[in-house]
């Protein structure tokens, strides 16, 4: 870490603190950057942004590779926070593959940016996750439990996301994702995309049944634990060895 971006940082946060925008999306959501540090970590060293918003108490993060203020094409994660998946390590969804290999990723770079959103269960929250799950313990279809789980439109998390991304002062970005239709979401809102970096898992034990779901199941993945994974991240998974047909499944599922 040059002292260079130690400088910019702090010249952020000073410039930041008392920015006044009229928000961004329909919510109209401005971010302020409240507070910078290292974050050494498994997955390489990064800085850890923390930001507050004028909408509610979620603590959103940008955690940081490399000096990425002012830069041009800096890759782009966008993650939901999952407590069950990210930090316990739950089966029914891939949230923590999906972080660990964007971290990971990126850590390897010269820069890039994971933003860690605080939507959990996409935005309903953590109970109500649980909720969806126990009904799907119970025999609810996976369209019955994606109702119960909260499915929505994303607007407000690349509303968000969008807005961070401009506190930080990133030029245009490179966004890792499979998902095409979540350019146009972010473009939106005034970011510029050069390019997508489609997001590809390592294969794992525990993403294996991925590989092995047959095409015609539209992408209800069922685990080797009989619980179905739910697209969590608004961003279908793709391991690396998936053939074109359940990648395009996934997508129709
Ligand atoms: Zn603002
Ligand atoms: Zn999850």
């Amino acid at each position: 870490m040059s002292t260079l971006m130690h400088e910019k940082i702090q010249i952020l946060l000073e410039e930041d603190c008392c920015h006044e925008c009229e928000g961004y999306g329909e919510d109209r959501i401005c971010v302020h950057i409240e507070s910078m540090a290292e974050l050494p970590t498994r997955f390489g060293d990064f800085h850890i942004v923390a930001f507050s918003n004028n909408r509610d108490d979620k603590e959103h993060v940008a955690i940081i590779k490399g000096d990425v203020i002012g830069a041009e094409d800096v890759p782009v994660r966008l993650h939901s926070e999952c407590l069950t998946g990210d930090a316990l390590g739950s089966l029914r969804c891939d949230c923590r593959d999906q972080l660990e290999a964007a971290l990971k990723k990126i850590g390897e770079m010269e820069r890039g940016m994971v933003l860690y959103l605080r939507q959990e269960g996409r935005g309903i929250g953590l109970t109500n996750k649980v909720r969806a799950y126990a009904l799907q313990d119970q025999g609810l279809d996976t369209v019955e439990a994606n109702l119960a789980l909260g499915f929505r439109d994303d607007e407000r998390d690349y509303a968000v996301a969008a807005h961070m991304i401009h506190s930080l002062k990133v030029k245009s970005i490179q966004l890792m994702t499979n998902n095409p239709k979540k350019i146009a979401q972010l473009e939106q809102h005034g970011v510029k995309i050069n390019r997508r970096l489609p997001h590809i898992l390592p294969t794992n034990e525990h993403n294996l049944f991925y590989l092995q779901t047959k095409a015609e199941k539209s992408g209800h993945m069922i685990d080797f634990h009989g619980k179905e994974h739910l697209p969590e991240q608004s961003d279908p998974a793709i391991v690396e060895g998936m053939t074109a047909d359940q990648i395009k499944a996934m997508f129709e599922g």
